[in-house]
């Protein structure tokens, strides 16, 4: 099944330079191919949007979302706003079903979460006791598309807090685990407690990081360990702030002031030089479809504009390993009729969608 013979022409994001593109077999090209559609004129043209933060699989309330119509809702939400390949950071169902479906967006699957016993949202991990972390791990690894997604801290209803779920040596056991079997590692983590630990050991990615420190910070920058900041979902704090205040005060005032301290958090992660990448954590409570909202998250918390663009777009696709908008790469490119550096906004309403060469 071929694809059409397609032509494009705008500006192209981030080098910013007029060009006229190709697209050949499903391919980008610089090279004129005769008798090509044109589908595009005068636009942005962007390196297909990632979210590289979300689940596909849970549905609203935690559901578990199995049927294959259900999870092409949710991946084709994503493609509808644009992004063309999203990070599944944890689901509890196997979606591998959706890779045959040759208008959604790749998914880089994480495998399951991997939690401590009773200390995640019921029904969502895999739940198990230090010793056997090294194991689980190893498995998802191989599960996964190349990452496995721990859950670094949680609250600990016997400290009325959140706290750190696994000791150091397992941490770093984990993590190294990881390593070997050729995979990634990141955690959940809202707090600062379990943070030390996991950079220490080299994990590669700190989800919502909204305990990070000055200092970890730094070590961060050091050793090139990325944070994505899930702004989307940290909005929902104050809400988990409200329903844990009765039993768990000292977690609600914690909440609270994560919740205070995450635009801070995220302009200086990305000025001491820590890679920040845009995720929603669609899947549960958040909606599939709103990268666009955490562009603008990023962007008011201080990352400049093209920043913002850039952990969503081509940025994002390095650290995942996939291409820009280059000669010989697979066509996934969106397209805007006004100037998203200009306006942010713009990013809510893409006028094309080129997904493996095909307008979707
Ligand atoms: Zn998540």
């Amino acid at each position: 099944m071929s694809a059409p013979a397609l032509h494009l022409s705008g500006v192209v994001l981030p080098e910013g330079a007029h060009r006229d593109l190709w697209v050949r077999d499903g391919r980008l090209t610089s090279d004129p191919v005769p008798g090509a559609e044109t589908v595009s004129r005068g636009g942005w043209l962007l390196p297909g949007l990632v979210d590289a933060h979300c689940h596909v699989g849970i549905g609203r309330g935690g559901v578990h979302v199995e049927d294959l119509a259900g999870l092409r809702e949710q991946a084709v939400a994503e493609r509808d706003a644009g992004v063309l390949a999203l990070r599944d950071c944890g689901s509890p169902v196997d979606t591998r079903a959706l890779d045959d479906e040759p208008d959604l967006p790749t998914i880089i699957r994480a495998g399951r979460h991997l939690a401590r016993t009773r200390r995640y949202i019921p029904g969502l991990a895999v739940e198990l006791e230090p010793e056997d972390l090294v194991a689980q791990v190893r498995e998802q690894a191989r599960r996964g598309d190349g990452w496995v997604k721990l859950v670094g801290d949680w609250i600990d209803r016997s400290v009325g807090d959140l706290a750190p779920e696994w000791p150091a040596d397992v941490v770093a056991a984990a993590i190294a685990a990881a390593h070997e079997e050729g995979a990634r590692v990141t955690a959940h983590t809202f707090g600062t407690d379990a943070l030390p630990d996991l950079v220490r050991a080299g994990i590669d990615c700190v989800e919502h990081g909204t305990g990070l420190t000055e200092d970890l910070v730094a070590e961060m920058a050091a050793r090139g360990t990325a944070v994505v900041p899930t702004l989307v979902n940290v909005e929902n704090f104050p809400g988990f702030a409200a329903a844990g205040e009765k039993r768990f005060p000292a977690y609600a005032s914690t909440m609270r002031r994560l919740y205070a301290g995450s635009g801070a958090v995220v302009r200086a992660a990305h000025e001491a030089g820590v890679p920040v990448f845009a995720g929603t954590d669609a899947g549960g409570g958040i909606e599939h479809g709103r990268i666009a909202d955490e562009v603008r998250a990023l962007c008011e918390a201080g990352l400049p504009a093209e920043a913002a663009l850039g952990a969503a777009s081509w940025a994002a696709r390095a650290w995942l390993g996939l291409p820009g908008i280059e000669e010989g790469a697979p066509a996934d490119v969106v397209v805007y009729d006004t100037d998203p550096r200009v306006d942010l906004h713009t990013l809510t309403r893409p006028v094309l969608r080129l997904l493996r060469g095909r307008v979707v």
